[in-house]
């Protein structure tokens, strides 16, 4: 069983301030969780220089992504550490995210900048019911969401301060590989868990 934060920003997003060593330093050192996706907003640079920095640890593993912020609301894709192919609308990132075998997720749909529930009209993979920044009802309101579309949900700390890391994690049916992950995802072998609450 792995524990993954599947949803973290670095400072290659203009909003946050977590450098890549912080990171990796914090997961070396962290009980349980030892997978973190980096995710930062329109931009892969921030997993291409985590993934650098953590090839020199084999107990932790870095899982390449983006939160691209397509014409309709927010959207992750896991497994990637290209940029998606403009225009940035839904349908072109969705499909990107099948083209890779990669994962996309609805980010914290209730929340401003999601989709909401025009998440009905695309064919994500996933959507994320356990947000960080996000508060408890529009959690729940994706829970909801999920559970209409029949898909698998995931948790993602969304942090964009070191204080903000791991509130939330993701137990994935997976071995320490990035492949194996993404496609337990897929198959919904992943349950959204919260290690000490959100922030609301
Ligand atoms: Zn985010």
């Amino acid at each position: 069983m792995i524990n993954a934060d599947l949803h973290i920003h670095t400072i290659y997003s203009a909003d946050a301030v977590i450098q890549p060593k912080t990171l990796i330093d914090l997961l070396v050192s962290h009980s349980f969780i030892k997978v973190a996706a980096v995710t930062d907003h329109d931009s892969v640079r921030g997993c291409r220089a985590t993934i650098e920095l953590a090839s020199a640890y084999p107990d932790i593993l870095i899982i390449p992504g983006v939160e691209i912020s397509t014409t309709r609301g927010d959207v992750l894709v896991l497994g990637t550490d290209e940029l998606p192919p403009k225009p940035w609308t839904p349908e072109v990132v969705v499909d990107f995210a099948k083209s890779i075998d990669g994962v996309s997720v609805a980010a914290h749909p209730f929340r401003m900048y999601g989709l909401g529930k025009n998440a009905f009209n695309y064919k994500l993979d996933a959507i994320e019911v356990q947000n960080g920044g996000s508060s408890s009802d529009a959690n729940a309101q994706a829970k909801i969401l999920a559970r209409s579309l029949g898909l698998p949900g995931t948790a993602g700390s969304d942090a964009h301060n070191i204080s903000e890391l791991f509130s939330v994690f993701n137990k994935v049916n997976a071995s320490l590989n990035v492949d194996s992950i993404l496609q337990s995802i897929k198959k919904g072998q992943v349950t959204a868990q919260v290690t000490r609450g959100t922030k609301h």
